[in-house]
């Protein structure tokens, strides 16, 4: 009797220990990079279907390759918001990212044109600037036809009518720097690595950005409707370049990501003294405090009261940059100073010879 009440006490404990462990592994560990991916359209939305082609088994395609290449790394964690053809709402796919408390939400597109227009573009939701990135947004955001009782889940909001997309470009303004820095990832990628055309980094209204907590960007792969990019984006090759161009932008986002995260640089010392500084010659590092189509002054006032502020237009954006040192230690002071003063997404950028590198090219140059 003695020996079974034993075994309960054990077994109860043993039950209470593995239910602290579940409850334990609810939160999110924060070494874990949690990436949404998102194939355009599917089921009865087809996408476009230039030349022929189909945008929803091409976007699906790239998606489960990047997919793929990412589930092997180590601390990053892949979710999917359709691995199959089927449709899925714009609205549900943004909720699944927020759901998953998403460190990161892609979307993968094809575009089309009547003319054979050609390249690769990237949008962040915004203002759409030019009447052909509205074009783009209008087009993807007409799927929503296709959803029974559209009008109520988007609350009236009608593709084609400009007033619609007034307020939207707010929705994201918290993660836009981020997102611009996965989109100039993705691009320069795209340009530099795979001879693409570059149509740039872009704003406009997509519906299926507008409610998802988190940095976010929709890429446009290319034109199906062009004769050359067509059959290069249905093509296993292509779809394979493609999907390696954003893998190796999505990893270089999230080491920047992470760099920033660091709090103490240098703790690993073997001495007790702090470290005082850590000079890459060549390198100049700054801090990114903002980005977006608006020409600001670069004045305190401006900036949270931050002093010194510079501002350079790339890409046909403004990108607001803070301090300027070759000393790694002192950059991670002002991006805690950066950080308290009311810029939590700001990170380090790295220059050499005034072009942008990431962080960690900089860091395996040669310390003095
Ligand atoms: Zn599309």
């Amino acid at each position: 009797m003695r020996t079974n009440l034993l075994k309960l006490f054990v077994f109860f404990f043993i039950f209470l220990a593995s239910l602290q462990g579940l409850f334990a592994n609810n939160d999110k560990p924060r070494d874990r990079f949690v990436v949404v991916l998102d194939a355009g359209h599917g089921g009865k939305d087809p996408g476009n279907m230039g030349n022929g082609f189909k945008e929803k088994d091409i976007a699906l395609s790239i998606i489960l390759k990047i997919g793929k290449a990412l589930e092997k790394q180590d601390g990053i964690e892949v979710i999917y918001t359709r691995d199959s053809d089927v449709f899925i709402p714009l609205d549900k796919r943004a909720h699944i990212a927020n759901e998953a408390d998403a460190d990161l939400f892609v979307s993968v597109h094809c575009n089309s044109h009547n003319s054979q227009a050609y390249g690769t573009e990237t949008f962040v939701l915004g203002l759409h600037k030019t009447a052909e990135n509205f074009e783009v947004a209008k087009k993807e955001n007409s799927v929503i036809f296709l959803e029974e009782d559209y009008e109520v889940t988007y609350g009236g909001f009608n593709p084609n009518s400009p007033e619609s997309y007034i307020g939207m470009a707010l929705m994201q303004e918290e993660y836009l720097n981020q997102s611009i820095l996965l989109a100039d990832f993705v691009q320069k990628n795209f340009t530099n690595e795979l001879k693409r055309k570059n149509r740039g980094v872009k704003q406009a209204g997509f519906l299926v950005l507008k409610n998802a907590v988190m940095p976010s960007v929709l890429i446009e792969t290319g034109f199906l409707t062009n004769n050359h990019e067509g059959p290069y984006l249905n093509s296993t090759g292509g779809q394979n370049k493609m999907a390696a161009a954003i893998v190796e932008a999505i990893d270089k986002y999230a080491n920047t990501i992470n760099l920033s995260n660091l709090e103490s640089v240098g703790s690993n010392s073997s001495s007790n003294m702090p470290v005082q500084s850590q000079i890459y010659e060549g390198i100049t590092f700054k801090i990114q405090l903002a980005a977006g189509s608006k020409r600001l002054e670069t004045k305190a006032y401006n900036f949270k009261g931050l002093q010194n502020v510079e501002r350079a237009r790339e890409d046909g954006m403004y990108k607001y940059y803070y301090g300027a040192t070759s000393d790694y230690i002192k950059i991670n002071e002002l991006h805690n100073e950066a950080k308290r003063n009311g810029y939590p997404s700001s990170y380090i950028v790295a220059f050499k010879d005034g072009s942008k590198i990431t962080v960690n090219e900089a860091l395996k140059s040669k310390v003095n």
